[in-house]
């Protein structure tokens, strides 16, 4: 942002008040009258100093001078413009290119170094790193503070701290230097020193305004401004004018070099350091804020791989068990058709796109091999061709063959389960068992299965479908049957076939068509509506970590109020504040939510060894809207905290502590 030059035509004044008043009113409603009709004019140039009994408003006068306060009436004008005509960004802009503030407590960052505190205004100007680094070094090179660069404010003595803060004021230009009492806090050799360093600056140009107890320090000055209760009493001058008038610096529309290029916040990096560096300073309370938002990411990552992990086990057993196929079942009512065999090889014949068919005929029976039973192994009557038709191959011996159906033959093909329980240390193949007392020739074992959802898979003995229906349950009727068909893309087509085959046979509503791949997508949703209701349970520790978060930046702007102060003063925008906060907590969040998610998925490592069974999933679709979350959860808390720290008043943030 570049700040259009003053319209008002060319004064002489750099700096015009006119009956400025300001009025407190104190928590209690109290009004408390600080300035009561100041009037005064500064020409650039001019080496000021304002003397007073404390509570004089020396400092009020300084503030409303430096652009830090408003005036409650009056008009105070720069460079011939009235300030009132600037908005906040344009008084940001008055403080970071044309003040430079000295204040008594020196007001250093304290977690910053020399260095980097001379730097912060220029950051604000959007100078680039290397160029703000070489300018800082070189103002504490002319201030004497070279091999102090490095050090902290609390590693300073105060006149070096002083003067760390004089080179802030220069780094933009500070073509009005204002000075609260910049030497009350220094002894008095550091105090002379100082103000024959305040003396220089006038001398090269710069316009310095001071405010002293000191009348020695006073007599350094061109002019003495006296106050009293609010008011000036005296205004004289100490040496001649003439001179501050002819090395006046250019007004203030001219800008400097270099400190032109504003611009929001330099860029996001320099704000993603800053907020690396206040987050370390407090690690355990960093740390803990983290925790919130690595609890809540790791479960909802968690939560979401447990749901999709049961989806795709979902998924993986219908499509194990066949998507390609139709169920037909006879209605429960009275209509219900009573299929046969006859059916079944109809549907084959007739109906086009039909892989095979299966007949539905299953019981649970006791096996008996010898004295031992296994009970409620799932006797299974089916066609010979099962073993394809269900992509099961036998592990040993032989499946029926057709032949073997049609002729009735008592041979039976056992499950891995049944041949554990009954042959533990035998070959079954060539021994009978008993069903229902009919003794069955072991003729061929099935691979072992596995299963989940189903049970076990594994406790099955298949028997030829019509030895089953005639020889062990006694019935020729079935209840349903399976049709496969060849291409799924048809099976719409194929149902309907079949369909019409059934009604000419049994009549209409007497059986009922199930689409396994309409099945599927049923379970599927069902599943999917579960997994978002665990997600939606894992956000809820994600929306607590966030609160973590809220919690956490407002403890810390109230903290950091003199911080927030100390950035104003030397001209942060309210956006440049806002950003600052609001990336502190993307960054805590951001950070969190990497780590969240690497616990997240060891968790899952972790619970997959302990309980084998447990299906998991980590897919990349959760993680990135869990990350996402996080940072946007870090957002959204971080906001009404960053907002409320961009919005305070200079002054007010300066007095905090
Ligand atoms: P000086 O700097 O000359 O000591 P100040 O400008 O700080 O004086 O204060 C002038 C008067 O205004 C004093 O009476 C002081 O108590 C009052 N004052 C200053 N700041 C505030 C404030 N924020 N709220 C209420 N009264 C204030
Ligand atoms: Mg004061």
């Amino acid at each position: 942002m570049r700040e259009p030059p003053a319209h008002a035509e060319q004064s002489d004044s750099l700096i015009e008040l006119e009956d400025v008043r300001r009025i407190y009113v104190t928590e209690g409603g109290v009004a408390v009258p600080a300035l009561r009709g100041v009037s005064l004019s500064v020409r650039a140039g001019e080496f000021v100093s304002i003397v007073g009994q404390s509570g004089s408003g020396k400092s009020t006068l300084m503030h409303l001078i430096g652009c830090l306060d408003q005036p409650t009436s009056g008009t105070y004008r720069i460079g011939g413009r009235d300030v009132r005509s600037f908005d906040p960004n344009g008084l940001a802009w008055l403080r970071r290119e044309v003040f430079g503030f000295v204040f008594q407590g020196y007001n250093l960052l304290p977690t910053a170094t020399a260095e980097e505190n001379v730097e912060i205004p220029a950051i604000y100007a959007g100078l680039p790193q290397a160029r703000r680094r070489s300018r800082a070094l070189q103002l504490l090179h002319s201030l004497g503070l070279d091999d102090r660069a490095d050090h902290l404010p609390s590693q300073l003595s105060g006149g070096e701290q002083q003067r760390v803060s004089v080179a802030r004021a220069l780094m933009n230009g500070g073509r009005v230097i204002l000075a609260d009492e910049p030497t009350g806090a220094l002894d008095s050799g550091s105090g002379s020193e100082l103000m024959a360093l305040f003396e220089e600056l006038s001398r090269q140009g710069h316009t310095v305004i001071v405010i002293t107890h000191d009348a020695v320090v006073a007599e350094h000055a061109d002019r003495r401004i006296e106050l009293l209760d609010g008011m000036i009493v005296s205004d004289t001058p100490t040496r001649s004018i003439a001179r501050a008038a002819q090395q006046a610096q250019p007004s203030l529309d001219t800008p400097d070099d270099g400190a032109q290029t504003a611009s929001s916040l330099a860029d996001t990096w320099e704000a993603v350091r800053m907020a690396m560096r206040s987050l370390r300073t407090n690690p355990l309370r960093t740390f803990l804020t983290l925790l919130g938002v690595v609890i809540g990411v790791a479960s909802v990552i968690t939560m979401l791989a447990v749901g999709e992990g049961a989806k795709e086990r979902v998924v993986d057993e219908i499509t194990s068990a066949g998507a390609n196929r139709l169920s037909v079942w006879r209605d429960g009512g009275r209509q219900a058709a009573r299929f046969t065999f006859e059916d079944l090889d109809a549907v084959m014949a007739e109906v086009p796109n039909v892989e095979s068919v299966m007949p539905e005929l299953r019981g649970n029976e006791t096996l008996r091999y010898g004295n031992v039973d296994r009970e409620d192994v799932v006797v299974m009557g089916a066609y010979h061709d099962y073993p394809d038709a269900d992509n099961w191959p036998v592990a040993s011996g032989v499946f029926f063959s057709e032949q073997d159906d049609r002729t009735l033959t008592p041979v039976v093909v056992l499950g891995a389960s049944v041949v554990d329980a009954l042959f533990p240390d035998g070959d079954p193949l060539g021994k009978y068992v008993l069903i229902k007392n009919t003794p069955l020739l072991v003729i061929g074992t099935m691979t072992r299965k596995g299963g989940w959802i189903q049970g076990d898979r594994d406790n099955v003995a298949f028997v030829p479908a019509r030895t089953s229906a005639i020889r062990l349950m006694g019935q020729k009727t079935l209840w349903g049957f399976q049709v496969r068909v060849e291409d799924t893309n048809l099976i719409d087509q194929t149902e309907a076939a079949v369909r019409s085959l059934l009604e000419a046979r049994h009549g209409e509503g007497t059986f009922n068509i199930f689409n396994a791949i309409e099945m599927q997508e049923q379970m599927s949703e069902a599943v999917a509506m579960a997994t978002m209701i665990l997600g939606a349970i894992g956000s809820i520790a994600l929306l607590v970590g966030g609160i973590g978060i809220m919690n956490i930046m407002l403890i810390s702007v109230t903290e950091r109020t003199r911080e927030i102060g100390i950035r104003l003063a030397t001209g942060a925008r309210r956006s440049d504040i806002l950003v600052q906060f609001l990336v502190e907590a993307m960054v805590v969040s951001a950070v969190g939510g990497l780590i969240g998610i690497v616990i997240g998925v060891g968790i899952g490592g972790l619970l997959k060894t302990i309980v084998p069974d447990l299906w998991m999933s980590f897919t990349g679709m959760p993680m990135i809207v869990a990350f996402s979350c996080a940072a946007g959860t870090g957002l959204v808390f971080g906001f009404a905290p960053a907002r409320n720290a961009a919005r305070l008043n200079p002054v007010d943030a300066l007095a905090h502590d």
